[in-house]
């Protein structure tokens, strides 16, 4: 049989970058589908800032990867018609490169900090007064007692900081956000809306159906959903007569390795590992991981969270613990680990 795509199946529904088209990430808060709560709270404060003409507060945007923080953080520089300068946590090395983003910014432009909880302490103690004051805190003349301290200042400028991890940020660092969001998987009507809008870009004819069951396997994640669109358009194209129809996107998705629900090998493997060899659990996630040879990092961020949402594995002080759901998704015995509740 034909494999459909080259990409290995396994790495297809990582929604860690990578492979982002950037022609079809949204522009404007009108494209950008879903998370109703969190425009609408945006668009309140944009169009205060604006009507002030101040720089809008600090804005820190959490959630797994993949569900559009880069792309909101995008927008709103663009609503507010500013600048925006992205960079990461793990790319600030010392406070002199912090130092010169800031200085660089205008008034009211925008430093995006993608994973932000990675920033390293003395970085991190350098951009509190940033934020707070707007100015940047440096030492002049000699080291030692004798060295003073010399206050930049900075434009008032926004601060957008985005993380997978929002437990890993220090509470100083939380407190001087004035808006915090949280993103959430999105419900299938916004991926499927997300899925025609690409269509549409891609100019490949995708049906009704076709749509809902792209984004039914999709963990609700528009990475994830954009980069099934793209194999699933390869194959109708290869294999079929170029549209995208249920039987097509089916037939599709199935020969990637991708189920029912939108879960992929290493998700099976993560289930599978703790209702056979733990019964169930609880087990640690490190012996997860390395029972299923992938970075505990990668299974915490970007498998756990869609499993733990689905009710299929909970996180518990002892452990993890795979569900009776998981075990009768994955036609395995039910768990029957130390922890499960039992019935009275
Ligand atoms: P994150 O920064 O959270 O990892 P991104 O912002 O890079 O995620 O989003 C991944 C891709 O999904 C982007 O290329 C964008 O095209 C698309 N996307 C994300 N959120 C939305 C949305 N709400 N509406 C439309 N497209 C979206």
């Amino acid at each position: 049989m034909t494999t459909v795509a080259s990409e290995h199946p396994e790495r297809l529904l990582s929604p860690y970058g990578g492979d982002d088209d950037e022609s079809i990430r949204p522009q404007r808060l009108t494209e950008y589908f879903g998370q109703e709560t969190i425009k609408g709270q945006l668009e309140i404060a944009i169009a205060a800032a604006r009507a002030r003409g101040d720089a809008l507060e600090h804005v820190l945007l959490h959630g797994p990867p993949g569900l559009g923080k880069t792309t909101l953080a995008r927008i709103i520089a663009r609503e507010l018609g500013v600048n925006i300068r992205t960079t990461s946590g793990p790319a600030i090395e010392h406070p002199g490169t912090l130092a010169s983003l800031l200085m660089e910014l205008g008034a009211r432009d925008m430093l995006f900090i993608d994973e932000i909880h990675r920033l390293n302490r003395i970085v991190e103690e350098a951009l509190y007064p940033a934020m707070e004051d707007f100015v940047f805190d440096t030492s002049a003349g000699a080291r030692g007692p004798t060295a003073r301290v010399v206050r930049l200042p900075l434009k008032r400028f926004t601060l957008i900081g985005a993380t997978t991890r929002a437990a890993l940020l220090t509470g100083p660092m939380r407190d001087r956000f004035g808006l915090i969001f949280r993103l959430d998987f999105y419900d299938l009507e916004a991926i499927r809306l997300m899925l025609e809008r690409a269509a549409r870009v891609y100019r490949v004819p995708l049906d009704d159906e076709g749509a809902t069951e792209i984004a039914r396997r999709s963990r609700r994640t528009p990475r994830v959903a954009l980069r099934l669109l793209r194999r699933v358009r390869d194959y109708a194209q290869v294999m079929a007569d170029g549209e995208v129809t249920l039987e097509v996107a089916r037939t599709a998705l199935d020969a990637l390795g991708v189920d029912q629900l939108g879960l992929d090998e290493i998700d099976r493997r993560v289930l599978s590992t703790i209702l056979q060899r733990f019964k169930g659990g609880p087990v640690g996630l490190e012996t997860i991981a390395a029972n299923v040879g992938e970075e505990s990092d990668t299974i915490n961020d970007v498998y756990e969270p869609f499993l733990l949402q689905i009710g299929f594995l909970q996180r518990t002080p002892r452990g993890r613990i795979a569900t009776e759901a998981a075990a009768e998704h994955l036609g395995l015995p039910p768990p029957s680990g130390p922890t499960q509740p039992r019935l009275l």
